[in-house]
């Protein structure tokens, strides 16, 4: 592997599919693991230590779901989830699953490419800014304490575990506790989008934030966004 090649894991179990997708992302010069079942996939994540995974949600063995738990549950890495119609990403985008982008088949292989690449610029730009900053301490608005070099985060002591989106989301409410924050700044910002359809990813990741920090940390300002209260 050249240095600075970033790693990618596609899990597909559609041959064809699988195949062009590795072939359009190894052209673009990303080094590409395959894995074709749900049990397969977390073995390859947890040997290969990829930079991202495009992995679609219906699997052999246990699905992308649960792919997507138990490899989150190592250390957070993007993930690119692909689904076979509209209505399950929308169940997804509901259940604030973890993943940091959706994609629904058929997709253009380049939209695919386009979106890889977006989302790593997205992880590495935060990665950038806060090793920028090294001096930067950690941010505590009452119980919540986030570090962003460490990119850690607890609340009342206890440890979360956020996706990379999840926590430049939570790093952008924090620089401006209280404030309300329209959706689609975050949108642009955080994702780095400017299409408003896709407000709806903003609220997935809302309520994973919730989920797992509890539920009223973020205050919901209705039709226009949100905004991080400060816990007692
Ligand atoms: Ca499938």
């Amino acid at each position: 592997m050249r240095e600075g090649q970033r790693r990618i894991l596609v899990v597909e179990d559609e041959l064809t599919i699988a195949e062009s997708i590795a072939a359009r992302l190894r052209a673009e010069g990303f080094e590409v693991e395959l894995a074709h079942d749900g049990p397969a996939a977390v073995a390859k994540a947890e040997q290969v230590v990829p930079d991202l995974i495009v992995l679609d949600l219906m699997l052999p063995g246990f699905d992308g779901l649960e792919v997507c738990r138990r490899v989150q549950a190592h250390r957070p890495v993007p993930v690119l989830m692909l689904t076979a119609r509209d209505d399950e990403t929308d169940l997804l985008v509901g259940l604030a699953v973890g993943a940091d982008d959706y994609m629904t088949k058929p997709f253009s292989i380049r939209e695919l490419a386009a979106r890889v690449h977006a989302l790593l610029r997205r992880v590495e730009r935060s990665v950038v800014v806060h090793e920028g900053n090294r001096a930067e301490s950690t941010i505590v608005l009452g119980d919540l304490e986030i570090d962003p070099v460490e990119r850690r985060v607890q609340r009342a002591g206890e440890p979360a575990h956020l996706t990379p989106t999840e926590f430049e989301l939570l790093a952008h409410l924090a620089g401006r506790p209280r404030a309300v924050v329209p959706r689609e700044r975050l949108l642009s910002e955080v994702w780095g989008w400017t299409d408003p359809a896709a407000t709806r990813t903003v609220d997935s990741h809302i309520k994973a934030l919730r989920r797992k920090l509890g539920a009223d940390l973020i205050r919901t300002v209705h039709g226009v966004g949100y905004a991080l209260e400060v816990p007692k």
